[in-house]
């Protein structure tokens, strides 16, 4: 065991695949210190900067004389804090739901939903570069699973049409994928819903705060706010906190909470995450200047990158993938970066398929002019150098 266990990471190594941790301080919203030196971080998904808000800090701080640091028991078994079913009830409010629930994480929150809503006889329709939560998720469940084509309805329909299930039919999906950055056909795919009767999972992790005019997420792109048939997003990306919540119909809700087993049998968050989740959507709920200002950021670094020749695929927002393909060379750029004081970590295999490793730069809010100069300056001379413009 041991044996086979040291050659693969020794592979791993060989093949600029192998990862390790790197123990870093916090200096500021977006700059942090590793090795005593100090890095601009590239690659966080605090797209809005809120995690060192004065707000959501002191929310988390004050709630800790309230609550104690942890909650230590399952929510079901030992009570369930009231902060809970507040956020439930803002969070469901804001993305024009009727019911929520908190999960632990992301993660977490994907399982127990795909899980416990399908069940032997189904099937999940998915797409080939769903989050591996959501790939997990339909693993544990008993439903057959169909992998369709990236972002394509067309194929999603031929293999709708095609599949003779009598069981019931879903699909699964992120609203902006995290990472490639671009954003699921939701139209098309809704359309396909009404046409075919199948049921919606939506995974807005990366589009909840960010998009849409008052930044509700993806859905309100579309004009499709509260219509999915379950939603789900995490607190621990734009709103610079930690946690996860299920959106549904209360029936749903309901269920989950009778059935779903990582919310079942797992301790509650510390409120100490809720009430900075809370603080920070209440700071976002009425005021879209937090995003207004990210977005004044995306703009300008996403012409500006473009302008120098990069390929930055269809993405479209504060993802933005640099695709580089080799693993070896992309840490090769990763070091590059790095000796530039440029914190972005290569993103490898099995995070995204053989030959399409990267560079996954994140755009947020915190950016400085000085900051964005600089990170584009250095990724151009970068770039022509690896000969990747
Ligand atoms: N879904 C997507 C699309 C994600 O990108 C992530 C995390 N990167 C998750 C779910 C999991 O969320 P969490 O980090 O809260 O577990």
């Amino acid at each position: 065991m041991r044996n086979r266990i040291y050659e693969i990471l020794e592979y791993f190594k060989e093949t600029g695949n192998y990862r390790s941790l790197k123990y870093i301080q916090p200096l500021s919203a977006t700059k942090i210190l590793y090795n005593s030196k100090e890095y601009l971080n590239l690659c966080s998904n605090s797209y809005l900067s809120l995690h060192v808000h004065p707000d959501v800090v002191n929310a988390a701080r004050g709630s800790i004389d309230k609550y104690g640091a942890g909650t230590c028991s399952s929510r079901s078994v030992s009570g369930s804090m009231d902060l809970c079913k507040t956020l439930e009830h803002e969070i469901a409010e804001y993305k024009g739901y009727k019911s929520g629930l908190i999960f632990s994480n992301g993660y977490m929150a994907n399982i127990g939903i795909v899980s416990t809503i399908t069940q032997e006889g189904d099937v999940i329709f998915t797409d080939e570069l769903n989050h591996s939560s959501l790939i997990d998720s339909t693993r544990l469940s008993r439903a057959k699973k169909v992998i369709y084509r990236h972002g394509d309805a067309d194929d999603l329909e031929k293999k709708l049409k095609k599949d003779k299930t009598k069981g019931k039919k879903f699909i699964l999906t992120e609203s902006v994928f995290s990472m490639d950055g671009d954003i699921a056909p939701l139209r098309e795919i809704y359309q396909l819903k009404e046409k075919y009767g199948v049921h919606i999972m939506l995974d807005d992790a990366h589009g909840t705060g960010v998009f849409g005019e008052k930044g509700t997420g993806v859905e309100e792109l579309f004009g499709l706010s509260g219509r999915m048939d379950t939603h789900m997003a995490t607190f621990g990306k734009a709103l610079g906190s930690f946690g996860a919540f299920a959106l549904a119909d209360p029936v749903v809700i309901e269920f989950l909470i009778n059935r779903a087993r990582t919310f079942m049998y797992t301790t509650a968050l510390p409120m100490s995450s809720l009430a900075a989740s809370l603080a920070s959507l209440r700071l976002i709920e009425n005021n879209t200047s937090f995003k207004d200002e990210l977005w004044r950021n995306i703009d300008y670094m996403r012409k500006n990158l473009l302008q120098a020749g990069f390929d930055l695929k269809n993405s479209a927002g504060p993802i933005v993938p640099i695709v580089v393909g080799e693993d070896k060379k992309t840490v090769k750029m990763q070091d590059l970066l790095m000796k530039k004081g440029l914190f972005l970590q290569a993103i490898r295999p099995p995070t995204v398929p053989e030959g399409a490793s990267r560079l996954r730069l994140t755009i947020v809010r915190g950016f400085t002019m000085e900051d964005m100069d600089y990170a584009i300056e250095s990724l151009i001379d970068i770039g022509r150098k690896t000969r990747l413009i």
